[in-house]
């Protein structure tokens, strides 16, 4: 589609609501190919129409990348009645992308979302088929040991008769059940069954008691990024996914 009307492509690049989009065209700020705009839902061309906002060039672009690292608490739903989700999180500048969550994370699990509206890359990213890595940080009851290990590495069998694919766990920390101490550990898999990593330490006879996923494919969760906040990836995120 080769135009769109300007207060919906100045919603897109963080102008706020279409209401004021209204007034910052009625106080005459907005210039396309040098001509003051008199009605907000003219229709542009993105990629041809030199677009200025008092004086600044507006740079269009259809897809937003964010990186969230999920608090406990919230869900990976886009709409859910009883409990907030992951969108209510980000600022209403990007209402107008319809963003959505790439997979999902249990409500009490934190760590690496993606949030994006790029349908494709999302596909890409969730396909079954494309086997990409997901890398979660544990902590486990009971002492998690090489037994465990050679399990996961040749798949475990999940309480509906699923066998996972070979998956690869760190031992961090082996604990100490005798004082209650918990393992730590990191453990990667090529799925995304559900509840699947809760679900393997169930079939070893193990109990998570904290989960984040830390890893997506390439893309690695940003460590100064406190559970709640987000960032835009940067390019070379981006690309990296592609
Ligand atoms: N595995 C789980 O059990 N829960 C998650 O949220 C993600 C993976």
């Amino acid at each position: 589609k080769a135009t769109l009307r300007l207060d919906k492509l100045l919603a897109h690049t963080g102008f706020g609501t279409r209401s004021e989009i209204k007034q910052l065209v009625k106080r005459g700020a907005v210039s396309v190919n040098g001509r003051t705009v008199k009605d907000s839902g003219q229709q542009v061309h993105p990629e041809r129409d030199e677009i200025h906002v008092d004086g600044e060039p507006v740079v269009y672009r259809e897809f937003v990348y964010l990186m969230l690292n999920k608090p406990q608490g919230v869900v990976s739903a886009t709409e859910d009645t009883r409990d907030r989700t992951v969108l209510d999180l980000i600022d209403s500048r990007y209402a107008h992308f319809d963003l959505f969550p790439v997979g999902r994370l249990d409500k009490d699990t934190e760590g690496l979302l993606l949030l994006t509206n790029d349908g494709k890359l999302a596909h890409q990213l969730l396909s079954p088929r494309k086997h990409v890595p997901k890398t979660y940080y544990a902590e486990v009851e009971g002492a998690v040991d090489e037994s465990d290990k050679a399990a996961f590495a040749r798949g475990v069998t999940l309480d509906d008769g699923y066998v996972t694919m070979p998956a690869e766990l760190v031992i961090l920390h082996r604990g100490n059940p005798a004082q209650s101490e918990l393992s730590r550990i990191e453990l990667t898999i090529m799925e995304g069954k559900f509840h699947q990593v809760k679900r393997m330490f169930q079939s070893v006879g193990k109990r998570i008691v904290f989960l984040k996923r830390i890893a997506m494919g390439p893309l690695k969760l940003d460590p100064n990024l406190p559970a709640g906040k987000y960032r835009e990836l940067t390019e070379k995120e981006r690309l990296s996914l592609k």
